[in-house]
């Protein structure tokens, strides 16, 4: 397929087979039984074929993990994370690689494909000094002669299913953590993502030959739900990490929880800022386009919701379209320097933005900016849409849910006690933000009578979290946390262990018996 404005999709192909094979993919699989394909939403052409997993298959690399998993357990910690830090190692050396593969399948523009990459070296790094600090606790016991402590112990093997939008950091953020905690991993990605996710394995078995680690310290399975549910419900997966859309979130709780497994959930968002009188109205624009129109509006903690005092409503809001039309003239090819919003990721995405503004429209809202399809006549399966502005009378249905694309609803307040309350109305718990220069009102919307999110932002968007803090949102998010802060321990088993090192056998509690 030709495109004028756009890369060929056979272009495409070959830049993705050079970058796999730099990374060490040389061929695409053994065949194991499910025909799939690998497309590029930057055309929306199918790439090439790739050999998909069946439940059968997805079975065995659970096995295999599950027999790697004594030996990974046994291994020092430290010692563990040495594949880490060799993998951290590798990543940096084929960033511009694993970037190009970001690109071409989930249509990141490339300073933030970078940025996704840049994430996972990050989190190696995190990982490595985390390998000397699984540190466990002594309490002071309250018997003589007696201590008490606590240890961590690796889990056994992690299901980590991922969501096409952050199709590698993701993946780093529980596989580096897993595996110095001593676990072994096996990684179901996006069925939209499958090439990211050879590069990385790739990567991390050729880590894995040079430390010496096991060969199934880590598996990867390719394919869709279909072979995600073999992963909820095989009962050798002792935690499922699962991040995407609420609906599969409650479609694979409940599996784990039947059979007594742990799970870790990132699920959807639908995030908020909330804009005083008193903030600096030039950082609320700047804050706010990335976090809205960045990654075409396709990450968990977009920004969605602009909740603006009503005294300075109106001049937010004519910043902000000033601003989107300048974006305008930048939305196309994610390879292009100049371009600042790539594709949505398929029809999906497309369809379920334009069905959103209807009802927005259908409610009272007014599309201030943006809306419509671009480049439809270069390819027309790819669908690059211009970033909207709706302007809201109320927190409608249609604003209370997440719609996986960049529309930024804007709603006005009064009191902060009345944005507090539009903002924790809505299912999800996951992003958040106020931009003030009063301090007291910083202070509330942090506090526990404040915003009810897992992230909680003063003057700073919602999107583009570091990894040294724990991630995850409350509510129809979830409520799991991942990569940094203690984020750990959900990965580890704690044992409270109790030591007599006294002759005598005192009960707790002042038990007596015998
Ligand atoms: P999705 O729910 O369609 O798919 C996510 C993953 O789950 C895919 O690998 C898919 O194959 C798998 N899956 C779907 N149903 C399953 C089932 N019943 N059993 C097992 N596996 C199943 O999500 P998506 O469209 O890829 O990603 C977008 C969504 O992910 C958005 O809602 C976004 O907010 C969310 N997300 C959340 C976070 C977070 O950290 N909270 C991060 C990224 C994306």
């Amino acid at each position: 397929m030709h495109t004028s404005g756009l890369p060929d999709t056979e272009h495409l192909a070959e830049r993705a087979r050079e970058a796999l094979a730099r990374c060490g993919v040389d061929r695409l699989r053994e065949p194991v039984g499910a025909a799939g394909t690998a497309r590029t939403p930057v055309t929306g052409g199918i790439l090439f074929p790739v050999e998909f997993d069946t439940a059968a298959s997805a079975e065995r690399a659970v096995a295999a993990a599950h027999a790697a998993f004594p030996a990974w357990r046994d291994t020092p910690a430290p010692v563990r994370g040495a594949l880490v830090r060799r993998l951290g190692e590798l990543l940096r050396e084929h960033k511009g690689d694993l970037a190009e593969l970001v690109t071409i399948e989930a249509g990141k523009i490339r300073s933030e494909a970078l940025g996704e990459v840049q994430e996972m070296i990050d989190v190696c790094e995190f990982a490595v000094g985390l390998s000397r600090q699984l540190y466990g606790r002594t309490m002071p016991s309250e018997r003589p002669g007696h201590r008490l402590m606590e240890t961590w112990h690796p889990l056994g093997v992690v299901g980590v299913i991922t969501a096409f939008n952050f199709p590698v950091a993701v993946w780093s953020w529980n596989t580096c953590i897993a595996l110095v905690c001593g676990d072994t991993v096996v990684w179901k990605p996006s069925e939209l993502t499958p090439l990211t996710a050879l590069a990385c394995h790739a990567l991390l078995m050729r880590a894995a030959r040079e430390t010496g680690a096991p060969d199934d310290v880590h598996r990867v399975v390719l394919g869709d739900r279909s072979v995600g549910e073999a992963l909820v419900d095989d009962a050798r997966v002792a935690l499922l990490s699962a991040t995407g859309s609420t609906a599969m979130g409650r479609a694979v709780a409940p599996r784990v929880a039947a059979r007594m497994g742990r799970y870790l959930l990132e699920l959807g968002g639908n995030n908020a800022a909330v804009v005083a009188p008193s903030a600096d109205l030039d950082l609320v624009v700047r804050g706010s386009v990335f976090a809205a129109a960045g990654t075409a509006g396709q990450r968990c903690t977009s920004l969605r919701r602009l909740i603006v005092h009503e005294d300075v409503v109106d001049e937010v809001a004519e910043k902000v379209v000033a601003a989107y039309r300048q974006l305008e003239d930048r939305i196309g090819d994610p390879f292009a320097e100049e371009t600042l919003v790539g594709p949505l990721i398929g029809e999906r995405g497309y369809t379920a933005m334009r069905e959103a503004l209807d009802r927005a429209e259908a409610d009272g809202g007014r599309v201030l900016v943006g809306g419509a399809r671009r480049l439809e006549q270069d390819a027309k399966d790819a669908y690059y849409v211009e970033p909207a502005v709706v302007r809201m009378p109320g927190q409608t249905e249609v604003v209370r849910r997440e719609t996986f694309a960049p529309i930024l609803y804007v709603l006005a307040y009064r009191t902060l006690e009345e944005a507090v309350e539009l903002h924790n109305g809505v299912p999800q718990g996951l992003s958040s933000a106020i931009f003030t220069r009063d301090q007291q009102e910083a202070e509330r919307f942090l506090s526990s009578a404040g915003s009810d999110c897992g992230i909680v932002n003063v003057n700073i968007g919602t999107s583009g979290a570091e990894i040294g803090g724990a991630f995850g949102g409350e509510k129809d998010t979830g409520g799991g946390r991942e990569s940094g802060s203690d984020s750990w321990k959900a990965y580890m088993r704690r044992a409270t262990n109790t030591v007599n090192f006294g002759g005598e056998l005192p009960l707790a509690q002042g038990v007596r018996f015998l």
